[in-house]
């Protein structure tokens, strides 16, 4: 029987909207023969774009475009691929891909789920894992620092350092076991091979890749920043400020809605996802009142909560209540994530202020950088000499838990004498956990929720 994962495939493959040109492709394991001739009326060339009519059922011209046939293994999905470009209008695109599914019913051709292309790519051993989301980081990079680190994922960067990395860990398997399999030697055996030495290396390599990805996992998912403070501190004035700085071309964080009350910017290339917020005071207005639960909404998601105030302001009662009151209501937001902001610092000079508060003109850009360099910080940011590669929380997640066994298996290796079974089922674990990333032991349901969330044609 055949799986699901072998089922003939169409989708159009560019955005959705208008375009000069959009795409619809099809990828099948089996021959396209028949639906090529249908469609292009002739054969095709491999990977050779030809010009035609691309046909209806009647024989009329749905359009005229280039169509590219690759044959299989050498195409994106390691299957046959079929990319039909035509003009880019959505009615054009759905009479092409609603052609594509029945040209030839023999092969009950059906619509691609998001990410099945990719997911392909991978089943078929064109990309692991690793890879295979770089595809879609490198599609919702949202800084071109991002989008360089997913190209260089995408090229193998983390794929390959793990690769080395599980070359030394079954070395170091075969040597444990091979010595379980002779216990009156074991000790000299091991002494000889160096395993010790061995280990210890591993495991700082292994804490090495494991901070070069905490970063990449940072280029990936940015700072989450919220604006706080009353009215006229300077909340508008200092998100203008650390965005007119940048150059470089940014968009939103992909897949989520924001209202227009939040723009995404960059530090170094790490996307920083500013909200405002709509005011935290009590209200009876309804709309208010819904902007403020967005609000809070916010401010617990946020890596890092900017408290501003005005200097001009500090020490009137008026302005003590209102600062005190948000401050009550920050109260239940970890201290970490808060920074104190004295801003207007060229109107009026700073005194008194409390540790760690940070003064600043959002109009002169006086105290700008250290705010940047503070933001930074406070993820845990460091430029990496070795070139990043992006990143994802599961790649930092398996490498912790790599980390772990390998040092367990440490420990088991410098007990007098070494426990060699459990410093054997230690390597096994660490093993797993780092095939985790390239996914040679990943669970078809982790896949699953990995590839849906791609978009689809990809
Ligand atoms: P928001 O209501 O907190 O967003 O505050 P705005 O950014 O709209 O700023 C309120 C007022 O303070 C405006 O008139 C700004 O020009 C002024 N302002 C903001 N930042 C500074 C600053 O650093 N120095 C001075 N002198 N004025 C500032
Ligand atoms: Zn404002």
């Amino acid at each position: 029987m055949l799986s699901r994962h072998q089922d003939p495939i169409a989708a159009i493959a560019t955005a959705p909207g208008r375009g000069a040109v959009g795409i619809v492709r099809v990828s099948a394991p089996q021959d396209l023969t028949p639906l090529v001739t249908a469609i292009c009326g002739r054969a095709l060339k491999p990977r050779e774009a030809t010009y035609l009519p691309f046909r209806s059922a009647q024989g009329e011209a749905i359009d005229h475009g280039l169509a590219l046939l690759f044959p299989a293994p050498h195409s994106y999905t390691g299957e046959h691929v079929l990319e039909l470009q035509a003009h880019g209008g959505p009615v054009v695109l759905q009479l092409l891909l609603a052609r594509c599914l029945e040209a030839d019913p023999a092969l009950r051709m059906r619509l691609a789920e998001p990410g099945e292309f990719t997911r392909r790519a991978f089943l078929n051993g064109k990309l692991d894992l690793a890879q295979a989301e770089a595809v879609a980081d490198l599609i919702d990079a949202s800084t071109e620092a991002a989008a360089r680190s997913a190209g260089r994922a995408l090229a193998g960067a983390l794929s390959g350092e793990v690769g080395g990395l599980r070359d030394g860990l079954i070395q170091l398997r075969m040597l444990v076991e091979a010595t379980l399999d002779f216990p009156e030697e074991e000790i000299d055996f091991l002494e000889q091979a160096d395993a010790l030495g061995k280990l210890r290396r591993l495991l700082q390599r292994v804490e090495a890749l494991l901070d070069r990805s905490r970063q990449g996992a940072i280029l990936r998912e940015g700072i989450k920043v919220v604006l706080a403070g009353q009215p006229n501190v300077g909340k508008s004035s200092l998100l203008n400020a650390l965005a007119g700085a940048e150059l470089a071309i940014v968009t939103p964080i992909p897949g989520t809605t924001r209202d227009k009350l939040s723009q995404t910017i960059q530090i170094e290339g790490v996307p920083l996802h500013i909200s405002d917020t709509a005011g935290l005071r009590d209200t009876e207005d309804e709309v208010e009142r819904i902007g403020v639960a967005r609000s809070w909404d916010a401010i617990a998601d946020a890596d890092v909560v900017l408290f501003l105030h005005d200097l001009t302001r500090v020490g009137h009662a008026d302005y003590e209540r209102e600062d005190a009151d948000i401050r009550g209501r920050l109260a239940q937001v970890d201290p970490a994530r808060i920074l104190q902001i004295y801003n207007k610092a060229d109107a009026h000079a700073p005194h008194g202020l409390p540790e760690g508060a940070l003064t600043l003109s959002a109009k002169t850009g006086e105290g700008l950088d250290a705010l940047r360099r503070r933001l930074l910080e406070q993820v845990g940011w460091h430029a990496v000499p070795e070139g990043l590669f992006i990143a994802r929380e599961r790649h930092v997640q398996a490498l912790r838990r790599t980390q772990e066994h390998i040092g367990l298996a440490l420990a088991q290796a410098e007990t007098e004498p070494p426990a060699l079974d459990l410093m054997a089922e230690e390597l096994r674990l660490a093993h797993d956990a780092l095939g985790e990333i390239t996914g040679a032991f990943t669970a078809d349901d982790l896949l699953g929720e990995i590839f849906s969330r791609f978009c689809i044609g990809k």
